[in-house]
C-alpha cells in the first residue's frame, strides 16, 4: 500500500462476459478493504444475488427519481435495464480520503471521464476474442437474444480500450484482481515527484 497516494476514483470497465463481476469478487476476497461501490438496477435478481450487496434492486419509478434528483454519478441502459452509480456513497470515499472501485459498463466509464477526469480507467480485456464468445455462450442463465445483444455490446465495447488510462488483461483471475488492486493506490504518474 502507498500511504500518501492521493484518494482517487477508479472505474473498472470492459466487454459483458469478460470477467468483470468475477475479478471484483476476488479483489472483495483477498482484500476485504477495498470498497467496490454498489450499483442501483431495474434489472431483476438472478438467482443468489442479494439485495444491497451485489446491486440496489429498485423499480423504474425509483431509477427515475434517482436521476431526476442527480442521486447518479453515471447511469447506462444495458440489454433492457437500467444500471447507476449512486454518488453520495462514493463522494463519502473520496471526501475522507479513501480509494473507491466502480465496476460498471463503457457507456457509464465515459460519463465518468466527462464528470470526474482525475478518474483512472482501467479497462479489463479478455486474452483473446474467441474466449470472451466462448465465455458470454457459456453464461446460459439467458435467452438466446439476450446473449445476442450482449455479444452484439461486447463487440463494439473492445474496441474501446484505446481510451482508458490502462489495460488489464484477464488471463488469471487471482493475477489480474491484484494488478487491479495495486491500481487503486498507486500515484497516477502525473503525481509522481520529479
Ligand atoms: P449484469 O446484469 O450482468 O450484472 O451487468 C450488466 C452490465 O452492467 C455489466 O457490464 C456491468 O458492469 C454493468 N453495470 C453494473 N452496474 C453498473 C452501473 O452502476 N453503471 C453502469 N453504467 N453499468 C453498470
Amino acid at each position: 500500500m502507498v500511504s500518501n497516494a492521493p484518494a482517487r476514483l477508479t472505474v473498472l470497465s470492459g466487454p459483458s462476459g469478460v470477467g468483470k463481476g468475477t475479478v471484483v469478487a476476488e479483489v472483495r476476497r483477498r482484500h476485504p478493504d477495498v470498497w467496490v461501490s454498489v450499483s442501483a438496477t431495474t434489472r431483476r435478481p438472478r438467482p443468489g444475488e442479494v439485495d444491497g450487496v451485489h446491486y440496489h434492486f429498485v423499480e423504474p419509478a425509483e431509477f427515475d427519481r434517482l436521476i431526476a434528483t442527480d442521486g447518479l454519478l453515471e447511469w447506462a441502459e444495458y440489454a433492457g435495464n437500467r444500471y447507476g452509480t449512486p454518488m453520495a456513497p462514493v463522494r463519502e470515499r473520496l471526501a475522507a480520503g479513501s480509494p473507491a472501485l466502480l465496476e460498471i459498463e463503457l457507456q457509464g466509464a465515459r460519463q465518468v471521464r466527462a464528470r470526474a477526469p482525475e478518474a483512472q480507467l482501467v479497462f479489463l480485456a479478455p486474452p483473446s476474442w474467441a474466449e470472451l464468445v466462448s465465455r458470454l455462450a457459456g453464461r446460459g442463465s439467458e435467452p438466446a437474444a439476450v446473449q445476442e445483444a450482449r455479444l452484439a455490446i461486447a463487440q463494439a465495447e473492445l474496441d474501446a480500450a484505446g481510451e482508458f488510462d490502462v489495460v488489464v488483461v484477464n488471463d488469471d483471475v487471482a493475477r489480474a484482481a491484484d494488478e487491479l488492486v495495486g491500481l487503486l493506490t498507486a500515484p497516477s504518474p502525473g503525481l509522481v515527484p520529479g
